[in-house]
């Protein structure tokens, strides 16, 4: 799947749209989902263009991942959700309803979660 230029995140990440930033690295930036399904809901994407996880996974440089990992990491414990835990989710493709095409990982915490998303 091409990537799609005038997806909702690639024109948040060139400005034309605002976020509420909550996190930015040279490679990666994060700001609050719009519409929370938890107290903490917060998405982390890439700022390279992969549509999805696979894409991600197999395109992105060691250094990109890296610096992904890391960021999400350190959002959530600046979010102060390290110590009572929080769910990462990646929705990768139509079976998973992935609604953006642009990578992203969900945040979800301040709730106990359940055993699953589903
Ligand atoms: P997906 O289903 O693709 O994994 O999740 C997409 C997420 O993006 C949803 O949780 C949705 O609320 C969020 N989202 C969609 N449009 C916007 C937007 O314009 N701004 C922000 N901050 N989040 C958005």
């Amino acid at each position: 799947m091409a990537y799609d230029q005038n997806n909702i995140f690639a024109k948040i990440l060139r400005g034309e749209i605002p976020c509420k930033k909550v996190h930015e690295t040279a490679h990666s930036l994060a700001f609050l989902d719009i519409n929370p399904q938890a107290p903490t809901h917060i998405l982390v994407i890439p700022k390279g263009p992969y549509v999805s996880y696979d894409d991600f996974a197999a395109k992105a440089s060691a250094e990109e991942i890296v610096d992904f990992v890391q960021a999400t990491g350190q959002v959530a414990r600046d979010a102060g959700v390290a110590e009572s835990g929080y769910r990462l989710l990646f929705n990768h493709g139509p079976d998973s309803h992935q609604e953006v095409p642009h990578l992203h990982v969900h945040i979800l915490a301040g709730r106990p979660l359940g055993p699953m998303l589903v």
